[in-house]
């Protein structure tokens, strides 16, 4: 049965075009893939950088989820990485989605997911873009302005609506509270408005900011929720919803702020504010996704900085880049997380003289002060100014870790450079029973 159940799952995953989810651990997969490279080939598909998604780890994120939030259900944030294996793997797992456009609804409804399990969270929705949520019955939304719930009242009356509140986004990398939030000053205007128009609120959501380093700001903006629960009341709504939007760190951030830190605040102060009768719902985006994605890039160029020979006798003191190294992703590709999400990236040596070095630092070589650019003939392409590395020459890879957020999801073809490619693993067996 099991062998059947297998071929049928082959043919299924054929049919649907499905790339191949090996079962290695990282490192094999980078070095199989690199074993494959000719390095006298003239296929520039051959040496381009690619990506290692562990859908493994997508898993484990959800289960500790499960463990450490039971009563708050994820709505991934698909803007984060919408990449179809993660999306199909959560859809799988019953998770809920976070879409910003009608796109991204399409590509949510597109994979059979109920429209019930979509929330519109973009406060500022274009007209067609909210006609076309009435016309597939997404009827879950956010809005934070006046003008907002006319075009809604317009296009879609029967929408469920959630008033997305401002709270304290100081805490954090990405200060979404610039453009987004009703300040709680605004909240009963916001509420009568919608009373007059016979529209309806079902609660209230916020998000902290993206990136959030401290985990008190999840507990501050459940209290602020609270009031307008409280508020709401009064215009005669009865609110039963909950939407403690993003801002959960992803995986790889063990210092500060944690996950097991926001999960023992924010669920607490969830279960001693909020009955059982009131739905809560998130957004995460990074913390699904962000350690899952490696990402593997070859030096394409090498440059050496010509300066006095006394001055580069110590590599090893040297406070200036002796060389610049040009490899093949870059700020306009996956490393635009560098200037839109203010992520610092950490090259490390890959395949350097023909070894394999995956996290085994070369301790023993020298090692000098290095930058290294993207592939583009912009100045701004540059993903790490000083960087301490042993020297490189062109045709050795880096590869850098936790590539999974704000990444490829925003990455351009700007000069025309293909956007990495992606493989997948998983490191739990699991996974492959939901594809
Ligand atoms: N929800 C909304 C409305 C967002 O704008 C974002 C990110 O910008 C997210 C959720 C996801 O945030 P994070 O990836 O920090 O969890």
């Amino acid at each position: 049965v099991e062998v059947l159940k297998s071929r049928v799952k082959a043919d299924l995953a054929r049919e649907a075009q499905l790339p191949l989810i090996h079962t290695l651990p990282i490192e094999h997969m980078l070095q199989a893939h690199l074993d494959t490279l000719d390095p006298e080939s003239e296929d520039a598909e051959a040496e381009n950088a690619f990506y290692v998604a562990d859908l493994g780890e997508v898993y484990r994120q959800h289960l500790r989820w499960k463990a450490l939030l039971p009563r708050i259900e994820p709505f991934f944030a698909m803007k984060c990485n919408p990449d179809p294996m993660v999306m199909r793997l959560l859809a799988s797992l019953g998770t809920g989605f976070d879409c910003a456009s009608k796109n991204e609804i399409l590509s949510v409804l597109e994979m059979g997911v109920d429209p019930s399990r979509i929330i519109y969270a973009n406060p500022c929705k274009q007209n067609s873009f909210v006609k076309y949520a009435y016309n597939n019955n997404v009827r879950m939304m956010t809005f934070d302005n006046a003008e907002e719930l006319h075009k809604i009242k317009r296009f879609h009356p029967n929408a469920q609506l959630v008033l997305r509140i401002l709270t304290d986004d100081s805490k954090s990398l990405c200060k979404l509270g610039l453009k987004f939030g009703a300040p709680l000053n605004t909240t009963g205007f916001l509420l009568a408005t919608a009373q007059e128009l016979g529209l309806d609120v079902i609660g209230v959501s916020f998000h902290v900011g993206s990136g959030c380093f401290d985990a008190n700001a999840f507990g501050e903006a459940v209290i602020r929720a609270r009031r307008v629960f409280d508020q709401a009341k009064d215009y005669g709504f009865d609110f039963k919803f909950l939407d403690v939007g993003g801002g959960f760190p992803s995986a790889h951030v063990t210092e500060g702020i944690t996950f097991e830190k926001v999960a023992a605040i924010l669920g607490s102060t969830v279960d001693a504010l909020f009955g059982p009768e009131v739905r809560v719902i998130a957004e995460p985006g990074r913390y699904y996704v962000g350690s899952a994605f490696t990402l593997a890039t070859q030096v394409i160029a090498r440059r050496t900085i010509s300066r006095d020979p006394a001055e580069l006798m110590s590599m090893e003191q040297n406070e200036n880049p002796t060389h610049m190294y040009y490899i093949n992703d870059g700020m306009y590709g996956s490393f635009n997380c560098i200037m839109f999400d203010h992520q610092i990236c950490e090259p490390k040596v890959l395949l350097k003289d023909g070894g394999f070095t995956y996290q085994q630092p070369l301790i023993s070589e020298p090692h000098g002060l290095a930058s290294v650019w993207g592939p583009t003939c912009d100045s701004i392409d540059c993903i790490s100014s000083k960087a301490r590395l042993p020297l490189m020459e062109t045709g050795d890879w880096f590869y850098f870790e936790n590539m999974g957020a704000y990444t490829i999801t925003a990455a351009s073809q700007f000069n025309g450079f293909r956007k990495s490619e992606i493989l997948y693993t998983t490191t739990e067996q699991n996974v492959s029973l939901h594809f």
